[in-house]
């Protein structure tokens, strides 16, 4: 991808997140890979008054290109980009019940079958570490090991895309999830779906939607990602 459309659909998740109020102020951060490297959101400007030529070029070797510093979570975003070569788009936010269950620092269960969205049988929650360490980049790649998102310990979520709109609805997928699991949890004790049930999921996921020649941008692929 172009440097030029990697800032246009940066801006553009960033936008679209908005408007769902999953992403306010500064709590979150989007990148889009490109040549070498990723454009991402620069460090602490609130997402109402970005511009697609605010977002930064990151190599990957850490060297950041441009007149703004990069997202402080620029480490998870490149780290990411070095160990997953499926990966072409990242969404980190802070949505509000997704980061309010990271607080209890558990997985989120097999409660419901759309929890193979996130390509596992539960949503793991990453071991806690300070926001833009190291140690918050290693602890995510862990608990995304063979998975296309993660809880990040009293912090927030990062979902992950082959494309910028993959990793978008991931990311409001798991935050309407979050929703679901608070309030049948505040109802009574909801029942697991077993592991078995779980695969079966993920094998139909294979298949899901329209084929690609009729894709539509923003829906899923038959491959579910
Ligand atoms: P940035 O403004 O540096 O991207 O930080 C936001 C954030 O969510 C840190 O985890
Ligand atoms: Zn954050």
């Amino acid at each position: 991808m172009t440097a030029s459309r990697a800032r246009r659909e940066v801006l553009q998740t960033v936008r679209w997140l908005e408007e769902r109020r999953l992403y306010t102020g500064t709590s979150g951060n989007v990148s889009c890979r490109v040549d070498a490297g990723f454009l991402v959101t620069p460090t602490g400007i609130a997402c109402d008054a970005l511009a697609a030529g605010d977002m930064v070029h990151v190599g990957l070797d850490g060297r950041a290109r441009g007149p703004l510093l990069p997202s402080s979570e620029w480490r998870l975003h490149r780290d990411i980009y070095q160990s997953r070569p499926e990966v072409a788009a990242i969404v980190h936010t802070h949505s509000p019940f997704a980061t309010a269950l990271s607080c209890l620092r558990r997985p989120i269960p097999a409660f419901h079958y759309m929890v193979a969205k996130t390509g596992g049988g539960q949503l793991r929650c990453a071991r806690y570490a300070t926001y833009g360490t190291e140690a918050l980049s290693k602890n995510a790649l862990a608990a995304l090991a063979g998975r296309r998102a993660c809880l990040l310990a009293n912090h927030g979520v990062v979902a992950l895309g082959a494309d910028a709109a993959a990793a978008r609805l991931l990311a409001e997928e798991i935050e309407l999830l979050a929703l679901q699991f608070v309030v049948a949890r505040s109802a009574g004790k909801p029942a697991i779906l077993p592991a078995a049930e779980m695969n079966r999921v993920a094998r139909k996921f294979a298949g899901y939607g329209q084929p690609s020649s009729r894709k539509r941008p923003g829906n899923p692929t038959p491959t579910g990602a």
